[in-house]
This record gives C-alpha cells, sequence and structure tokens, in this order.
C-alpha cells in the first residue's frame, strides 16, 4: 500500500461508498463516494493551477466540508496542505505567504480582493475563493473538473501538512508534519479509544488545528464513520444533537460551558460513550463536576502542533482528573532538567518525547529545529511535567509560564487547582509579575461563578491555609472572562502584559 494518508484513508472506507461521512450544520449529508468525488475534483483543479509534489497550498477559510475535501485533495497530489487561522489578519497572512511560498492561496470570496493584493506582494501567483456555502471560485471550477483518480506516490518522510504555532514569542514556526506521522497518530488513536464504524462524532472545533483537523477528523476518516460537522461550539446547539452522537472532542471550556448550562443533564448524555479533552488543561474540579453531572468521566489526552497527541488517559482504566495519561503506545517520554539530565519519577522537569508522531522540525529553520531536538531524537516540548511511578504524566504549564518567585519555582497550575476549586470562582489563571524584591511576584484573574461577587481579599487569606507563602497571590483581579485564543487556551503573555507595572514602575 502507498505511504500517502490519503490511499491509507481510502482503503479503510466503508465497501459501501453511499454510506455517510459527514452531516453538516444544516443537515445535508456527503457520502463517502461523494466525498472521493470532490476531493478529485479538487485535485484537478489545483493541479490545473500548477499545483505538483511538494508544492504548498495555503488557505484561511471559513469551517466546512470542503475544507476537509482541500486538505484530502492536497494530500492526493501529494502537496503540503497550510492552513492557516480565520483570526490572522492581513500583515500575520503576508508572514506565512512569504514564509511558506504556496503556489496557491485560497481564501474566502469576501477577502478576495485583499487577499489578492497581499498575494501579490507574496509572489503567490494563484488565489482561489471557499465559501461555507460550496461557493467561490475553487467550486466553480471543480463543477466543470473531472475528478481526479490518481494518488501520487510519496513516502512516509514527505511533508503532508505544515501548522503554524500560535507562537507567543516571536515569530510562528511552520511545523513540518509527514504522511508518516499523521497516519501513526490516526490509526494510534483510532485504536486506543476504541472507535468503531457506528460512532458518531460531534465536531465543533476548527479546521486548522491539529486537534480539529488531525485528532477528529483523520480518526473518522480511518474509522470510515460519522462526523457532525458545526461551524463553531454553541452549547444548546450541542445540547440538541447530544442525543443522535456517541463521541464528543473539545477544549476544556466546552465542558465548562456545557456544566454552566441547566439544560445539559445525565439524560443528555446517556447516548454518549466518550467525552475527550485536551489543547489546554482541564481541571480537575470540572472532572468531578461533569461525572457527577452525567455519570462520565472525560477522557484526557495531551499533545501540541509539533508532536500530534503524545498521551491519553485510558479508554478502559484510571482517567485521573488533572493528569493527562500513560504515552500512546510506541511514543516515549522522559522529564530531564535544562541539560538532559533525565529526572527521577515525580520531580518536575522539561517533558521530552520520541516516536513516529513526532514532526519533522520547522520550515525553514534548520537551527531552531537543531536546537529542539536532543542527539538522540527526543524533542523538546517545553512543558513542564511529572511521570509517576505507573507512568501517568500530569502537565504543570509551559516552561515560559513558570513563576519564580524570591528564587522559588511556582507552578500556576498548582495554585489555579486550589482558587479553581472555591465555589465562587468559575475560573482561574495564575501567572508572575516582575517584583522589585521577589524578581517576580504570582498574581491571578478569576472569573466569578454566576451570581456571586467574590471577595479576593478573602480568596487570598483563604489560600494562605494551603500554600507556601512565596505561592500565594499577591494581587487577584476579577474579569469578566479570561483572554483566550480560539483553542480555549489563557494567553497568559496578554495578562502579564496588561497587569506589567502592578508591582513596579
Ligand atoms: P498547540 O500546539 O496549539 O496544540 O498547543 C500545544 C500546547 O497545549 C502543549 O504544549 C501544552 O502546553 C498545551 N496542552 C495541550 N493539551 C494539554 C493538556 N491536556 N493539558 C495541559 N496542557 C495541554
Amino acid at each position: 500500500m502507498s505511504d500517502n494518508l490519503y490511499s491509507q484513508f481510502i482503503t479503510r472506507f466503508p465497501t459501501d461508498r453511499s454510506r455517510v461521512f459527514l452531516i453538516e450544520q444544516d443537515g445535508t449529508e456527503l457520502s463517502f463516494a461523494g466525498l472521493i468525488d470532490r476531493v478529485g475534483r479538487y485535485a484537478t483543479v489545483l493541479a490545473d493551477q500548477g499545483v505538483v509534489k511538494g508544492d504548498r497550498v495555503a488557505a484561511q477559510i471559513d469551517k466546512s466540508s470542503d475544507v476537509i475535501a482541500l486538505y484530502l485533495a492536497c494530500l492526493q497530489l501529494g502537496a503540503i496542505h497550510l492552513p492557516l487561522n480565520t483570526a490572522y489578519t492581513g500583515d500575520e497572512i503576508a508572514y506565512f505567504l512569504g514564509d511558506a511560498a504556496p503556489r496557491v492561496f485560497v481564501c474566502q470570496p469576501a477577502h478576495l480582493a485583499t487577499a489578492t493584493e497581499i498575494a501579490g506582494r507574496c509572489k503567490v501567483d494563484a488565489v482561489l475563493t471557499l465559501g461555507t456555502r460550496h461557493d467561490g471560485s475553487l467550486n466553480d471550477l471543480a463543477a466543470k473538473a473531472a475528478a481526479r483518480k490518481d494518488i501520487v506516490d510519496v513516502s512516509r518522510d514527505d511533508i503532508a501538512a505544515i501548522l503554524y504555532t500560535s507562537g507567543t514569542t516571536g515569530r510562528s514556526k511552520g511545523a513540518m508534519l509527514t504522511h508518516g506521522n499523521l497516519a501513526s497518530n490516526a490509526l494510534t488513536l483510532h485504536q486506543a479509544w476504541g472507535f468503531k464504524p457506528g460512532d458518531v462524532l460531534l465536531h465543533a472545533l476548527p479546521l486548522f488545528h491539529t486537534h480539529g483537523l488531525f485528532v477528529a477528523v483523520n480518526i473518522m476518516l480511518v474509522n470510515g464513520g460519522t462526523v457532525v460537522l458545526l461551524s463553531k461550539f454553541d452549547a444548546d446547539d450541542i445540547i440538541a444533537r447530544m442525543p443522535t452522537a456517541t463521541v464528543m472532542m473539545g477544549v476544556p471550556t466546552f465542558y465548562t460551558r456545557l456544566l454552566a448550562h441547566p439544560g445539559f443533564t445525565r439524560e443528555v448524555a446517556a447516548n454518549m460513550r466518550l467525552f475527550v479533552s485536551g489543547s489546554a488543561p482541564l481541571l480537575a474540579e470540572t472532572h468531578d463536576q461533569f461525572f457527577d453531572r452525567t455519570g462520565h468521566k472525560i477522557l484526557e489526552r495531551y499533545g501540541m502542533t509539533e508532536t500530534c497527541m503524545n498521551t491519553s488517559n485510558p479508554l478502559d482504566g484510571e482517567r485521573r482528573p488533572g493528569a493527562v495519561g500513560p504515552t500512546l503506545p510506541g511514543i516515549e517520554a522522559r522529564v530531564c532538567d535544562k541539560d538532559g539530565n533525565i529526572l527521577p519519577a515525580g520531580e518536575i522537569g522539561v517533558l521530552e518525547v520520541r516516536g513516529p508522531n513526532v514532526f519533522k522540525g520547522y520550515w525553514q529553520m534548520p537551527e531552531k529545529t537543531a536546537s529542539e531536538f536532543r542527539t538522540d531524537g527526543f524533542f523538546i516540548t517545553g512543558d513542564l511535567a511529572t511521570i509517576g511511578e505507573d507512568g501517568y504524566i500530569t502537565i504543570v504549564g509551559r516552561d515560559k509560564d513558570l513563576i519564580i518567585s524570591g528564587g522559588f519555582n511556582v507552578y500556576p497550575k498548582e495554585v489555579e487547582e486550589i482558587i479553581g476549586d472555591y465555589d465562587e470562582v468559575e475560573e482561574v489563571a495564575v501567572f508572575g509579575l516582575p517584583h522589585p524584591d521577589f524578581g517576580e511576584a504570582v498574581a491571578a484573574v478569576i472569573v466569578p461563578a454566576k451570581g456571586s461577587t467574590p471577595d479576593v481579599e478573602a480568596i487570598i487569606k483563604r489560600t494562605q491555609d494551603k500554600l507556601a507563602k512565596f505561592k500565594v497571590p499577591k494581587r487577584i483581579w476579577t474579569l469578566k472572562e479570561l483572554p483566550r485564543n480560539t483553542m480555549g487556551k489563557v494567553q497568559k503573555a496578554e495578562l502579564r502584559k496588561n497587569y506589567a507595572n502592578t508591582f513596579s514602575s
């Protein structure tokens, strides 16, 4: 069998190709036969624009089944899919187009004029459009095109996609993911999470990020099951559709929003077999509340753009609140100090991973790539973690979010777990601020629970019983909501910036 990921998907499609692969928001169904036809037509259109093996095809388009077809068309041609966050501004797009030099840029129909101008500046010859109602020039051309049948031969090591990391410091880096990376992770997760042909997946994640595309969609392409594709997360809509579904993958905010909804009951979740969480830490408290409400234990997993998924709590076995489980089969992990010395079980250090899931490197950044890999092939994730004697891994935060106060390390997660447990607190984020005496001081922002007006001074006092003095927040502010990116990750750099002069000026 070919190593092309698309071939690997197709060989697993159901023999009856009239079966439903995907249901759109408005109820329109797309069969496997329909999907293959659309992919083949897109491949023809792209090839007519000059796209050949190894070329990049960049796309900044709103979520629809066409996004998945475009991704697969790139694979079919051996080209490199390059999805871009729909929130990126013109300046950011110019950077990505300049850096990746794609053959084609696909944009939303409404953005054609600006996109053409930016593409021209970046020497990208072809701009196509794709709307959410099967409109746009790519669809117009596809309607007249013959569906291409052959799938270009590639090796496991050839690049299937480039995903730019969110890059909170410095420029975003393009993570090169190979056909082999994506295939191995899709097959591993498909098996680890016990997918069966009858599964129906509620899909409310974006399609430009590893979670929504390479975890959710790839698993369902391997599974030959049904994806319910929703344009965004809307609690009412999810609750209405849940009785017809079996699996949901989400970021932690999906779960806190469901719990905040009075209509989310045990009965609503009765048909579900699996809730998966990832992309940001799930508080143990959310895990417990979800179990009390529904009888389901959310399965938390951990991964990143560069590595796809590394660890998962087990389908059968203990799903430990606050932990991300052991490594997935075929993947190794270790916790090291800054120099790469392996630390004993239970000690906090930087997590390093190795396996067929780990990316090939950063696009056109050989030095950056080399500095993030050890000589024995382990990738330095930049996440601080512990590995227990039993192999369960706990992520305690990003390396760069570590707070050093008076020379002592403070792991934000420890403080967040304590404050997040208080009834009057809905959400919390802990971060460090420059301080003239301590170097850094611990600070926090909280979002009050519905109907409560927390006394922040009282909260600070209460944490003193549980935490060493250097870990106790010196200031807490109340916010209506935490600054999060589209994947639900709290933007701690933004918090640090907003409150930078609190203790020093
Ligand atoms: P991204 O590359 O956007 O997918 O972000 C990856 C980062 O998200 C990781 O390096 C972690 O810092 C964080 N992350 C992902 N999953 C989890 C999780 N289950 N718990 C804590 N952090 C997570």
